[in-house]
């Protein structure tokens, strides 16, 4: 029998910006929640939060923009993030962020996949954006720059040449007040798609992954419930200042701090992206609480001798996910605090559950590598190659079913049925293992997925551009683990009749994508690859070759 949540809480029946916004007049407060780190005079309410929201929505109208379009923003953290998120999903439109470190070609598949109607660009990935707009045929008018926040709050943002500035999408404060954004009854809550977040899922390339207004507000509840279970919530919420080192275009930034911050009313002090001593020095001068982080920053912290030089005694709430942490990385990181006074909590997501689905809740204490218990409403079995459910504490698939569970991924009806079986399950592709008290344990990845610094890179993309190289006639893309830390490493059959290194190889991967999928596990050559009768790719063996050499995986 799959086992349930111990807890179980109640989603209301309404759209997104409803839940976080209440209506398009109600009352709202101005206090600051989204604070630029650098500047933090430029700041946004739940009140400007929503004018702004409107604004945008009124605006995209006005361009045209239909429900179920789709805005595609390429941009680092910024205050006007969750604006553009929540003006887009405003406007009944569907919302999907990129990476602005992207290639144009990376991009250009995006703005395809997603058929973007609208791209918004951060002025610094504005020629990128506008190169990948020309290879998927999308013309330069659909294309407008947006600055990190400031000048726009004024309204002075400048074109850049041809391309518009986003202010021309607003409509003024005066009209958009009390714009009215689209209600939602119980299946449409269920069925309409706010967010595209992109994600390679067990296997393949990216694919978009729907999440629906009710994903987006079960997974924040879910969320928040955890995070405030205990005693004293109303001085937990009191005392909180975020700090956002995580990427917005990802789930789990997003997710932490557009939404799940948003509803409670926490302060989150926005960076635009993440550099280890600027962390350092913004959790020291605005005495940050809350820490949403990712292993291999918790591992910076250990490692880098500039960690003691910072006063971190404000910080009280460490989460880690994304990838795996273990008991004594975690361990050296507590002791960076007075004994006792830190227990960072490990928890597990994935971009398919919205965002989480795994995790403590804050007056529990961990002091191993569990992620924790199942989210509120969950449920999950854990199963063997068969499908048959195995004992407590058996390793086997990681399924779960829930309301934060995505819709599907967008246009690959094919690849949401291998990934949902036919009854709700999410086949996570992750191996794990419970105890007796419901904690889970995640002990290895069954799918093609590498996670570098929390980004994820699909082994099939890499493979299939490696195959554009003259040299290379088979290739085959593995993630190699050293010092804690995920490396793509590629291994390959070369053709003999065309000269090329190792090295080549790396050198010429790099030009073509965004730094976090370069080869830095190396390129190794083989004369074949392991495969099994059927010809199938033996990865396995290509992971126990990459142990033989002292590398873990
Ligand atoms: P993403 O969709 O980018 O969030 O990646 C989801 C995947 O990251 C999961 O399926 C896991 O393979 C991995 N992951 C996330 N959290 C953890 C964790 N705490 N421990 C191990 N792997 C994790």
């Amino acid at each position: 029998m799959p086992w349930k949540s111990r807890w179980q809480v109640d989603i209301p029946t309404c759209s997104l910006p409803t839940f976080l916004l209440k209506s398009p007049t109600a009352n709202l407060s101005k206090k600051p929640i989204l604070i630029d780190a650098t500047h933090p005079s430029y700041a946004l309410s739940l009140a400007s939060l929503r004018l702004w929201s409107q604004r945008l929505a009124a605006g995209l109208h006005q361009h045209g923009f239909a429900p179920q379009d789709r805005l595609l923003l390429c941009s680092g953290n910024s205050i006007l993030f969750p604006v553009v998120l929540m003006g887009t999903i405003m406007a009944g439109g569907i919302f999907t962020g990129a990476n602005p470190a992207c290639v144009a070609r990376e991009l250009a598949y995006q703005i395809k996949d997603s058929g973007a109607k609208i791209v918004l660009a951060a002025a610094g990935s504005l020629n990128t954006v506008l190169e990948a707009a020309e290879q998927c045929g999308l013309g330069s008018q659909c294309v407008f720059v947006i600055d990190s926040g400031y000048e726009t709050l004024e309204d002075k943002g400048q074109a850049v040449g041809t391309v518009r500035h986003w202010s021309e999408l607003l409509v003024s404060p005066s009209l958009a007040v009390g714009f009215a954004w689209p209600e939602l009854s119980h299946e449409e809550q269920r069925d309409t798609t706010a967010v595209l977040n992109y994600s390679s899922g067990t296997t393949g390339l990216a694919k978009g992954v729907q999440i629906t207004h009710r994903n987006y507000i079960a997974n924040c509840i879910q969320a928040n419930y955890l995070s405030l279970l205990g005693e004293n919530i109303e001085a937990k919420i009191a005392r909180t200042r975020h700090l956002s080192v995580l990427p917005m275009y990802h789930a789990y930034g997003q997710t932490t701090f557009c939404v799940n911050a948003v509803a409670l009313g926490t302060p989150v002090f926005i960076m635009q992206k993440y550099d280890f001593i600027t962390m350092l020095t913004y959790i020291q001068k605005l005495r940050i609480t809350t820490l949403a982080l990712v292993p291999p920053i918790l591992l910076a912290f250990t490692k880098r001798s500039e960690t003691r030089q910072f006063d971190l005694s404000s910080v009280e709430v460490v989460k880690c996910s994304a990838a795996p942490l273990g008991t004594e990385s975690k361990k050296e990181f507590e002791r960076l605090w007075p004994p006792g006074k830190m227990n960072c909590k490990q928890g597990w997501g994935m971009t398919e559950v919205t965002s989480s689905a795994c995790g403590l809740e804050s007056d529990a204490i961990a002091d191993d590598a569990t992620v924790g218990e199942l989210n509120p409403n969950l449920e999950a079995m854990i199963v063997d190659d068969n499908g048959r459910e195995v004992q407590v504490g058996d390793r086997g698939d990681f399924w779960i079913r829930g309301p934060n569970v995505m819709k599907g991924y967008w246009n690959k009806p094919d690849q949401t049925a291998e990934t949902i079986s036919k009854d709700g399950w999410l086949m996570t592709g992750d191996i794990a293992y419970r105890n007796q008290e419901g904690r889970i344990y995640i002990v290895d990845r069954k799918k093609d997925l590498i996670k570098v610094k929390g980004n994820q890179v699909a082994p099939a993309e890499l493979e299939a551009l490696l195959l554009e190289h003259a040299a290379i006639q088979e290739v085959a893309v593995i993630g190699i683990t050293r010092y804690g830390v995920e490396l793509p490493r590629a291994y390959v059959v070369k053709r003999d009749d065309v000269r090329c290194s190792e090295e080549d190889i790396v050198k010429w991967l790099a030009l073509r994508v965004t730094r976090h999928k370069r080869l830095t596990g190396g390129v190794r050559l083989l004369s074949n690859l392991p495969r099994n009768a059927s010809g199938k790719l033996l990865r396995k063996v290509l992971c126990a070759l990459a142990a033989d050499e002292n590398v873990e995986r």
